[in-house]
């Protein structure tokens, strides 16, 4: 065993007990630390086989925890099309015409990020201009918040879709005035129709891009990520993990659909090991405010008649949410609309109630409730969370990057949205994260957002809603200690406290001390797991 001790650093520890220290020892076998303290105490658990490592005064954190990402996907966007800069529809359907004409005929051309809220007219797209930009290949373009799918008419003649095709349950398939569908489906329910038929990954591509993109994680900072997505990104996280390529820990969350094989085999949150965990299951309520399909108490302004899509009936989420408290799987809950984070709580505190009157009385240490986004919610509900404990996982970057489609579709309702300063005042526990490929997985991007209300591309503009700004040392907490809580793995993470992992990041300047707005620029100089430098160098 070799044992790793790291001197002369300003370490910030995220634990209470001990905040400020010089050094630590990390045991490289077992990846936990030793001691944590001043030069002095850390040297003496020196032995033999021990490795010393100068941190030159540098700061150093807890290694970040995105607590909610989606990473195979996050890896597959460099792979298609990426129409994020577009300015209509247009320009997507040139980056079509060039991709097709690199494409054998008849295979699939995927891609996405285009956003009709920075259209002139905020249309929707139709499939003739894809049509006329690739007629020989089916299109399936995925919008920014990936709750809208853009095809073209070879695309839905794949998927079967024609006028005579029933609107999906909690789904949509736009239409013109003739009921021919425009190449427009929201949400799931409709998407999938278009998804099921798309030929299936290659997974030597698969691997070589999610390599890649745990290399930029490491860059980043990151050291654990809450990865939410299907049972493929579970397999390949497991191989990586046998071969001792994954490079970053991942607690797993499922989607609800596969709770009755998981109740099959009793799986239970928290099964694992240091490197990959299950960690729950996600449940989505709504959609979202750019596709207009969030689950709203009042209509969108100006649209009073669109209330949004409840993606689930309230009495299904009830069901669900039981009978993983039951099993001890915690839950995640997509509520972006303030009418999605009602049901998601009524079902949450029905499972609570139903877990207290049990005869086995015992509700599971690792069991954690949260709701993911939580963009706008009544302050009753607010309440609520705070009184029956629900995780707040938050995605800073959504705040500044979604501030003028929540002024323009909610009105004034938008003074009340992402409101993370108030949850934190009311004691509702936070976790930071990014919702990667929606928005940026840079930790200090995210924080700057998180403490400045505005998003680094656009310095100029004011902060949006300042009020709700985090303090930086609480935005750091919700990163680290706040995020580890989310998963139920503070006993492991999230702090640099003796018995944890020896996960950190070292930067470059001292965040607390470098001026605000020069945060961003602050760069990661390395990344530590386990006690082994993983990026960078120090
Ligand atoms: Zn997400």
């Amino acid at each position: 065993m070799t044992t790793i001790l790291y001197l002369n650093g300003t370490i910030y520890t995220m634990d209470a007990a001990q905040p400020r220290a010089q050094a630590m020892a990390i045991d490289s076998t077992s990846g936990r630390i030793l001691t944590v303290g001043d030069n002095d105490e850390v040297r003496r658990v020196g032995g033999r086989d021990t490795e010393l490592v100068d941190l030159h005064g540098k700061t150093v954190l807890p290694g970040f925890i995105d607590a909610h990402i989606h990473l195979v996907e996050t890896a597959y966007r460099r792979h298609y099309i990426d129409a994020s800069g577009t300015r209509n529809q247009e320009d997507v359907a040139n980056l079509v015409r060039q991709r097709a004409a690199q494409t054998p005929n008849g295979q699939w051309i995927q891609g996405g990020q285009w956003d009709k809220n920075l259209w002139p007219g905020q249309q929707f797209p139709t499939r003739a201009s894809l049509d006329a930009a690739a007629p020989a290949h089916p299109v399936a373009l995925w919008s920014k918040d990936g709750h809208l799918l853009w095809v073209n008419s070879l695309a839905l003649q794949r998927a079967g879709i024609t006028a005579a095709t029933p609107d999906p349950a909690n789904g949509a398939i736009l239409r013109d005035s003739t009921g021919e569908p425009t190449g427009i489906l929201q949400e799931d329910a409709a998407t999938s129709l278009v998804y099921r038929v798309i030929d299936k990954r290659d997974p030597v591509l698969t691997r070589h891009l999610v390599h890649h993109i745990i290399s930029d994680l490491q860059r980043s900072g990151i050291t654990t990520i809450h990865d939410i997505e299907s049972r493929e990104s579970f397999s390949l996280f497991q191989q990586l993990r046998d071969e001792g390529q994954l490079g970053v820990r991942v607690e797993m969350i499922l989607p609800r659909h596969m709770l009755p094989d998981l109740r099959a085999i009793g799986l239970h949150a928290g099964f694992g090991d240091d490197m990959l965990r299950f960690g729950g299951i996600k449940i989505f309520a709504d959609g979202t405010l750019g596709s207009q399909t969030a689950a709203m108490l009042e209509g969108f302004e100006g649209n009073p008649n669109n209330k949004g899509i409840l993606t689930l009936p309230e009495a299904e989420m009830k069901e669900t949410v039981s009978a993983a408290a039951e099993m001890g799987i915690s839950i995640a809950i997509h509520a972006i609309g303030d009418r999605a984070a009602h049901v998601a709580l009524n079902s949450i505190e029905q499972a609570q109630r139903l877990l207290a009157d049990s005869p086995s009385e015992r509700t599971p240490k690792r069991l954690r409730y949260r709701l993911e986004h939580v963009q706008l919610i009544t302050s009753e509900d607010l309440e609520r969370m705070r009184r029956l404990g629900v995780v707040a996982s938050v995605q800073p970057f959504h705040a500044v990057a979604d501030r003028d489609i929540a002024e323009r579709y909610w009105g004034k309702r938008h003074r009340h949205a992402y409101a993370y300063h108030t949850m934190q005042q009311m004691g509702i526990p936070l976790a930071l994260g990014s919702d990667a490929p929606v928005e940026t997985f840079d930790p200090l991007r995210i924080l700057y957002a998180a403490t400045l209300r505005n998003d680094t591309s656009t310095p100029r503009r004011p902060p949006w809603l300042p009020d709700q700004a985090l303090p930086i040392a609480q935005a750091l907490w919700d990163y680290t200690q706040g995020a580890a809580y989310a998963g139920a793995e503070e006993d492991h993470k999230g702090s640099l406290t003796v018995g944890k992992l020896g996960d950190a990041v070292v930067l470059r300047e001292d965040i607390f001390s470098v001026p605000q707005e020069k945060m961003a620029e602050n760069g990661v100089q390395a990344t530590i797991l386990g006690g082994k430098v993983v990026y960078g160098e120090v």
